[in-house]
């Protein structure tokens, strides 16, 4: 089945979540983050893999065992695409709203309570009969009643889904970071970039608030590649990576933009004071002797960097500060490289 035709992804996440849940219990799959992540693929209908699989899988009666999921979970969803990380956004989104319609039905439980005490109230004092008392004392336990009984399943359905809504929330969390990260150098990757300079231009144009962009691109990388072997590469990508990190303020956000370039972020920061920041990063860079090895006896050389810096404008946006940024490299590169130009 595939619901993805025409219909918004709230919709869609609410129409899994009504298919989804109840299957899973009819198959006694305990509804983890993993697992529904797993259903929600699955009904989603666009993973063809994974749909293939459970239908392979229910066709055969194959109990679904921890094993079973977990696996199902590790090779068709780990993966996951940036799409499936907003749908898990949306569904704590949406369990988040039950438990606020959960959170109103409660409270008209106490105002039915309520409403019949006056009615009891107003009928006492007209001094009722025996027959008529019995009658308010009947009807006020059993409204008393309901209300506990109301309360105490209430109590237990909130927990049930204060704890799904934690476990969603961590499990966003997780992905959120890992969609955000480089591998390589576990510095920000370019989505968490494209994010921040965002939030940039966003502080400029509500507080004033300055802000600058430096990037950073590997000098001749290519022929140290080709000389040294895409492993050494690597290694020089992360201490470059943590040159980076360690030569800026901790507010400085710090990102791989791709291959051997680097962005920062310098929030608050005009442009004499980025080119500043751009230069001792340069020279720090520049003046480091590389070493690999045990013993640190094979010598590397030094590696250089050239910089580009811009400083956002009123009237930029992310494309505009980026490019202007990316034409200073080039300025840089054509410079003679190991130079900061902005
Ligand atoms: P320039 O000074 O003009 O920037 O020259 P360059 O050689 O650095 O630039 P070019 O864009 O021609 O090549 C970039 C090289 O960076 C290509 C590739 O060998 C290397 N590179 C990109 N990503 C990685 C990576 O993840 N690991 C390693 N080891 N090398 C990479
Ligand atoms: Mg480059
Ligand atoms: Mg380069």
């Amino acid at each position: 089945m595939n619901l993805a035709k025409h219909i918004s992804d709230t919709e869609l996440s609410a129409k899994i979540l009504r298919h989804a849940v109840p299957q899973m219990s009819e198959l006694n799959i305990p509804v983890t983050p993993d697992n529904y992540a797993v259903w929600y693929e699955y009904y989603r209908g666009v993973n063809l893999d994974l749909k293939r699989a459970i239908d392979g899988l229910l066709a055969n009666g194959v109990t679904f065992t921890e094993e079973v999921n977990a696996g199902l979970h590790s090779n068709f969803v780990q993966e996951k695409s940036p799409e499936v990380i907003e749908n898990v956004q949306i569904e704590t989104q949406l369990l988040i709203n039950n438990l606020i319609s959960k959170i109103a039905q409660l409270s008209q439980g106490t105002e039915t309570l309520n409403a019949s005490l006056s009615g009891v109230q107003e009928e006492l004092s007209h001094s009722p009969d025996e027959a008529t008392l019995m009658r308010l004392i009947d009807g006020l336990a059993e409204e008393v009643n309901s209300v506990i009984s109301n309360n105490a399943e209430m109590a237990q359905s909130l927990k049930a889904m204060d704890e799904e809504v934690s476990s969603l929330k961590s499990e966003m969390e997780n992905l959120n970071l890992a969609a955000m990260t480089d591998q390589l150098t576990s510095l920000h990757n370019r989505r968490a970039f494209e994010e921040q300079v965002l939030g940039h231009i966003q502080d400029f144009r509500k507080k004033g608030l300055n802000s600058s962009l430096l990037i950073v691109d590997i000098d001749h990388f290519k022929s140290f590649n080709d000389t040294h072997g895409h492993v050494v590469g690597d290694k020089v990508l992360a201490y470059i990576a943590l040159a980076l990190k360690h030569g800026v303020r901790g507010e400085d956000f710090v990102a791989r933009y791709g291959g051997e370039e680097f962005v920062l972020l310098l929030p608050d920061t005009n442009h004499s004071g980025a080119l500043v920041v751009a230069e001792q990063l340069r020279q720090k860079i520049a003046d480091k002797k590389l070493t690999i090895g045990k013993d640190k006896k094979l010598s590397l050389g030094n590696i250089t960097v050239s910089i580009g810096v811009a400083s956002l404008k009123s009237d930029d946006d992310k494309e505009s500060y980026f490019v202007r940024a990316d034409e200073a490299l080039y300025r840089a590169k054509s410079a003679g490289r190991n130079c900061v130009m902005g």
